[in-house]
């Protein structure tokens, strides 16, 4: 029987009593939740007047074990505890009031996790990361506090989305029962490093360059990198050699061949757009290389880098941005147009600026002409 869509309006006060995270007192038992009256969203109305919906499925922060409202002020935003909404259940009194509960699914600090595993490494977690757990309790709507936006951290993936400084984002799931946490992707650890160490996102010294090789795949420790000695003399043509890192092949690119490809995918472009390039068979590398954008070419030719040091870069670095402007290259030219939104695609929509993906360091520290341990390309 499909669900009536049904709204719930309260006002949000002082908690009654302190929530724990094994479960508010006053929470409904299983059995009295399975009489509750289900809702799709609820709202609540905070002291300042501001209403606040959350509907199932919203990931939603809510206030933290022992705070009340009056210690909003002190909070800052990753201090607020992480949950998604399962679901949501009145008890409708006799008086029409209602009592709304709602079933969570915590998303753990780094630091609960540690509460749990000894061995977790709570300095590699960030303060805004969060670690999807099995763990659902039912909590007071009284205690919401507004909807998140959570993102998911896939370090393998060279088209990672961006993560601004500021957002949660998730990259492991902890079974509290069975007591482990566990890699989204296969083989833990396997994505970071030679010394297995994961990212430390809030580390002031950590700065990480990626392989984008299909069969690497891989960050590396800066400092890992020089102490193995995986770099070398920084030449002219680096630039070109970080270009013909392909996030796609494992090939080793030859960009003149590219060129002088045949003509199969080769299309006209409109002579009338200001970024209009024509590359034909005949043309030199640099002549074709010319006609493709600064902005593109000058991002297609970085380094992929990320970590706290790097700004721009946020929580993933310049992933992204590099890994699609090096694929924008390489169609261009093999004869595809770049597409006309390639700023909207460069910067995912205005979410971070073209020249954030230019890597600059805060202590304006000299990038090293790495190479990828694995495979010997540039990174
Ligand atoms: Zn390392
Ligand atoms: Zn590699």
């Amino acid at each position: 029987m499909p669900q009536r869509h049904r709204r719930l309006t309260m006002t949000k006060s002082k908690p009654k009593t302190p929530r724990r995270r094994g479960g508010d007192p006053n929470a409904p038992t299983w059995e009295m939740w399975k009489d509750m009256v289900p809702y799709q969203s609820f709202i609540v109305t905070d002291k300042d007047n501001v209403q606040h919906k959350f509907a199932k499925g919203d990931v939603a922060s809510i206030l933290p074990f022992a705070r009340t409202w009056d210690d909003k002020k002190e909070l800052v935003q990753h201090d607020f505890w992480i949950g998604k909404i399962r679901e949501i259940k009145a008890k409708v009194d006799e008086d029409e009031t209602n009592e709304v509960w709602v079933d969570v699914q915590w998303y753990y600090s780094g630091s609960n996790v540690g509460d749990v595993i000894k061995s977790f490494d709570v300095s590699a977690c960030g303060k805004y990361e969060r670690v999807k757990s099995d763990h659902h309790d039912f909590v007071s709507s009284e205690a919401f506090n507004d909807v998140e936006t959570l993102l998911k951290l896939n370090e393998r993936n060279p088209y990672q989305e961006y993560i601004r400084d500021d957002v949660f984002y998730q990259r492991h799931t902890f079974e509290v029962q069975a007591r482990k946490v566990k890699f989204e992707q296969p083989q833990p650890g396997s994505n970071t490093c030679t010394c297995n160490k994961p990212y430390s996102p809030d580390d002031k010294t950590t700065l990480m360059h990626f392989c984008p090789r299909p069969s690497c795949r891989k960050w590396y420790h800066s400092t890992c990198l020089l102490r193995a000695k995986s770099k070398e003399r920084r030449v002219a043509s680096w630039e070109m050699r970080l270009l013909v890192s392909s996030p796609d092949s494992d090939d080793t690119l030859v960009l003149e061949e590219l060129v002088t490809s045949p003509p199969k995918k080769r299309q006209r472009r409109r002579p009338s757009s200001d970024d209009a390039i024509s590359i034909s068979p005949r043309m030199s590398l640099n002549d074709a290389l010319e006609l493709i954008p600064d902005d593109v070419l000058r991002i297609a030719q970085q380094p992929i880098v990320k970590g706290h040091s790097y700004k721009g870069g946020g929580i993933v670095g310049n992933v992204n941005a590099v890994a699609c402007a090096r694929k924008m290259v390489y169609d261009a030219l093999s004869g595809t147009d770049l597409p006309d939104d390639w700023r909207d695609v460069l910067t995912e929509v205005g979410k971070k600026e073209l020249s954030d993906a230019i890597v600059k360091l805060e202590d304006r520290r000299t990038i090293p002409a790495f190479i990828c341990p694995q495979c010997e390309g540039a990174i």
